[in-house]
């Protein structure tokens, strides 16, 4: 038995740190790796679902340490360009900015116990069933019990661990993205998430994220479908929309190139293997992020925190069902929370991606079917789980049933 098994945690985003935090708080030595010093960026639109601080009650309080946005309402638009407000009877959703937010996670797992290595870039990292080695570009060596892989989309080590082969173009969305003072950009209803789909394609989409000070706008569509179709460069393609936002009235001021960021978002789903003995992926290295909304922040921390659990129970082997690696009691957790909305993520994404027209029903039936909105909203607050929100829609509309299983069967 390994009471105080040894940890390396590579990358310090939402899902690293959070399995750093759960590792430290039960007893593990951990060493969290980040390529980066802090305080960092991370291009997102820093919409984190309430749902977060109902499942990780530390946050809500954490949240005090940093500036923060709590927005009721959600302005949903289809590529006809008829649109719909839902009204929460809460905040839905925090929104942040991921220098803030990471820089505050980070402290909580230092305060925890974890120890943070900044400006460690690691460059190779192999593990077997003793152990794992890490290795950074400057020829830094670490070794642990376990590794937890929570580098990014663009991260190596799942490639190093033979775990993945990396994204194709279909499989990511690029997100043209701009996060401006609001001197600079200015979103005129400052209380509604604004969020267009069909945007320059049938896979894409828009946004305004308003922030305390800050407003996030973006575009994006896969990358294939970038490289394919689009003719401008993604900074054009950003400068035109925000003119187009400008002219519509939604925001003030002009697209400026230094607060642009484009990134890649996996749209795929998990990965086939999302861990090996004791290795383990969290976050968008493993694929975990929403198909059809791109929220990823929540799964990372859940998937760094079911990490973090596997670990500490493989270690103590204090789980009834021994014989399990830390790897396949990792699967099995977050198949179990989280693996139910993913997948349905995916078939929505490919049934609504197939026809915009689609999309546009959804916008209609959300004005008259408010019962459903109403489900979807506490489902984004953490009022209900998600296995009761989709069950009761399915009984609602039985007929999606078949619909997606047609998505599903024609993959
Ligand atoms: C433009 C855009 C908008 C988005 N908007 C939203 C949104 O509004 N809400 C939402 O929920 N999600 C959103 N997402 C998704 C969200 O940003 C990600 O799902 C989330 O950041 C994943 O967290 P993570 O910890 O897995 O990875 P990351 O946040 O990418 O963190 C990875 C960390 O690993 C470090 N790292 C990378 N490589 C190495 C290495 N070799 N060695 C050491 N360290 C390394 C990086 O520096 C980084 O700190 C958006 C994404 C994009 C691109």
């Amino acid at each position: 038995m390994t009471v105080s098994p040894t940890v390396l945690v590579i990358g310090a985003g939402p899902a690293g740190s959070t399995a750093a935090r759960a590792l430290s708080l039960g007893g593990a030595r951990v060493r969290l790796l980040e390529r980066a010093r802090f305080p960092r960026n991370k291009p997102c639109g820093g919409g984190l679902t309430s749902r977060a601080l109902v499942r990780f009650p530390h946050l809500g309080p954490a949240l005090d340490r940093i500036t923060t946005h709590r927005i009721s309402r959600l302005y949903l638009e289809g590529p006809s360009g008829a649109g719909v407000v839902l009204t929460s009877p809460m905040p839905a959703v925090v929104t942040i900015r991921r220098a803030e937010f990471d820089n505050l996670l980070a402290r909580l797992a230092v305060e925890a116990g974890a120890d943070l290595v900044e400006n460690a870039w690691v460059s190779r990292a192999e593990a077997d069933e003793d152990g794992a080695l890490v290795v950074a570009r400057d020829g830094r060596e670490f070794r642990a019990d376990y590794l937890v892989a929570a580098d990014g989309v663009n991260g190596v080590v799942t490639r190093r661990l033979g775990l993945h082969a990396g994204w194709d173009e279909s499989s990511v969305a690029l997100d043209m993205m701009e996060e401006a003072p609001t001197e600079r950009l200015r979103a005129l209803d400052p209380d509604t998430l604004w969020v267009s789909y069909g945007q320059g394609g049938a896979d894409g989409y828009g946004y305004i994220f308003p922030k305390r000070d800050h407003t996030n706008v973006g575009i994006g569509c896969l990358q294939s479908h970038f490289r394919a179709r689009i003719t401008v460069t993604p900074y054009e393609m950003q400068q035109r929309f925000v003119g187009e936002l400008r002219r519509r009235g939604l925001v003030a001021g002009a697209s400026s190139r230094g607060d642009f960021t484009p990134y890649r978002i996996p749209m795929s789903g998990p990965i086939r293997r999302t861990g090996r003995g004791r290795a383990l992926v969290a976050g968008d290295a493993g694929g975990f992020v929403n198909a059809y909304t791109a929220e990823g922040i929540y799964y990372a921390m859940v998937t760094g925190e079911l990490a973090a659990r596997a670990i500490l129970a493989d270690a103590a082997f204090d789980d009834p069902r021994r014989g399990m690696t830390a790897a396949e009691r990792y699967e099995d957790a977050w198949r179990r929370e989280i693996g139910g909305e993913l997948r349905d993520s995916l078939l929505i994404q490919r049934y609504l991606f197939r026809d915009p027209a689609r999309i546009d029903g959804i916008v209609r039936n959300a004005k008259a079917c408010r019962d459903v909105t109403d489900l979807i909203i506490a489902y984004a607050m953490g009022t209900i789980p998600y296995s009761e929100a989709r069950w009761r829609i399915l009984r609602r509309f039985p007929r999606v049933v078949f619909r997606l299983a047609r998505v599903a069967l024609s993959a």
